[in-house]
């Protein structure tokens, strides 16, 4: 098989989606060139970090961090974007896997979390995008980190209103009947690593988090793809 893939790869190159250039056989969505330039956050080789800071203002959340900055013309824009709406959940993965990486060559957090439970999405829209993007991410940190992955603990039954038109209050509100928790899945004492894909208001999080605490977990962490800073 793989000398066929070999030839098709020569055939009918693939391109790095940020910047076009051809990608070459370890390359999967983006070149290495443009991986080189991502804004990482190194969070991780910080004592303390601004989400962190954030978050912690608002829940009970023992570690925080996020792999990458957003900002409006960055590549993590165009990552985002490639993600949830292109339908490339590999992508998703790859910078899961990326992410989890950076956590394992730095010992962040080593050995504090039993699973990773990812942030979920509407079923309306996961259909529509055909898979949860926080999942993919999740399954390329739980590859690197060895840790599980917790599905069956988050619900979210509606989307709401519009973010978008909210202001920062409205968002926290509208978000507080979406989710639900699947306590039974919890066992007493577990750590979780609540995994997302871009750190905005912290609305979705701090009420999946608080959630996640009433359902009987000891520790709670949050870790996300991205992080908006400044809103
Ligand atoms: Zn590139």
């Amino acid at each position: 098989m793989k000398p066929l893939k070999d030839l098709f790869d020569l055939l009918f190159p693939h391109s790095c989606f940020l910047c076009g250039n051809t990608l070459n056989g370890t390359d999967q969505s983006i070149c290495f060139l443009c991986n080189s330039q991502l804004p990482r956050t190194r969070f991780w080789s910080m004592e303390d970090n601004p989400l962190q800071k954030d978050l912690a203002a608002h829940t009970d959340v023992s570690h925080a961090l996020a792999f990458l900055y957003f900002a409006r013309k960055s590549k993590t824009r165009q990552i985002l974007h490639e993600i949830k709406y292109k339908g490339n959940g590999a992508l998703a993965e790859q910078m899961g896997a990326q992410f989890g990486r950076s956590l394992r060559r730095s010992g962040w957090a080593a050995g504090v979390f039993d699973a990773l439970v990812p942030v979920t999405i509407t079923r309306k829209k996961r259909l529509k995008r055909g898979y949860n993007q926080s999942h993919m991410i999740a399954q390329g940190m739980s590859e690197e980190l060895k840790i599980p992955i917790l599905n069956d603990i988050l619900h979210r039954s509606h989307s709401g209103a519009s973010q978008t038109s909210k202001g920062r209050t409205d968002r926290f509100e509208s978000i507080r009947d979406s989710f639900r928790v699947n306590a039974d899945q919890i066992n007493d004492g577990d750590s979780l690593l609540l995994i997302d894909d871009v750190y905005t208001t912290g609305a979705t999080s701090v009420r999946c988090l608080n959630l996640l605490k009433e359902g009987g977990t000891r520790k709670l962490g949050f870790a996300s793809l991205a992080y908006r800073s400044g809103i």
